[in-house]
């Protein structure tokens, strides 16, 4: 698709104007104030905009970007967004949205060198580290990388939960929530990965859970994968 940029002021004007038609005052009253209920951490892939997925309107996610929805406790970058998201702008629940068909994850998957972000990715590599013999078990790359994403968004989460900005937050007694979400780009569809956290107790329960029910969800699989290879074998 070529663009030309200036087609993107029109667009951008009549967005406004329709905006303006549809909830006359709406840009005035985001004038002095914003009150987003959520921050989403997601990944940078032009396919999954935060708002548009969510429905949602200006002023109402705080966003943080990077590639493969990454945390990491020392990305100033990402802590100064949580930080000024909760401390600031009181927003309850901290989304890790990750994606099936993940550019990131998948390179990290692969070893596939892309340039500068191969450092960036080094961090989901760990993930794919940790969960090492799992992965290994799975039937094929398809399923590993619908795994490596789901398990990179459980591990993102974990960190958003160890960062001082949340155990701070916890410790005086602001309710914060931490999600992890996975989203389909071939439907479209947001699915939680039930690693939900509302206080530091939770933390490991909450993880623990969630990475028995990804692994349950996608062992039975290579389970019947290898099930169905071994009674066409018979078969034959
Ligand atoms: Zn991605």
């Amino acid at each position: 698709m070529s663009l030309a940029l200036t087609e993107l002021f029109d667009s951008n004007r009549r967005w406004a104007a329709d905006t303006q038609t549809r909830d006359p005052g709406f840009f005035t009253r985001l004038l002095n104030q914003q009150t987003p209920q959520l921050l989403w951490i997601g990944c940078a892939d032009s396919r999954v905009p935060a708002n548009e997925i969510l429905g949602l309107l200006p002023g109402d996610v705080f966003v943080h970007r990077n590639v493969a929805n990454v945390v990491v406790h020392s990305d100033l970058n990402a802590l100064s967004v949580m930080q000024y998201a909760v401390d600031q702008l009181g927003v309850g629940h901290i989304i890790v949205v990750g994606h099936h068909g993940c550019g990131g994850v998948a390179a990290a998957l692969h070893n596939r060198r892309v340039g500068i972000a191969d450092n960036w990715l080094r961090h989901v590599q760990d993930v794919r580290g940790k969960h090492r013999d799992f992965i290994a078990a799975l039937p094929d790359d398809e399923v590993r990388l619908r795994a490596l994403c789901e398990l990179n968004v459980l591990e993102q989460a974990l960190n958003v939960c160890g960062t001082t900005v949340v155990q701070d937050a916890w410790a005086r007694g602001h309710p914060v929530v931490v999600h992890g979400w996975v989203y389909g780009l071939h439907n479209g569809l947001l699915e939680d990965l039930q690693v939900t956290v509302q206080g530091p107790a939770d933390v490991e329960p909450a993880y623990a859970r969630a990475v028995g029910a990804l692994q349950a969800r996608h062992v039975p699989n290579a389970a019947r994968a290898a099930a169905a290879a071994v009674s066409a074998a018979e078969s034959a």
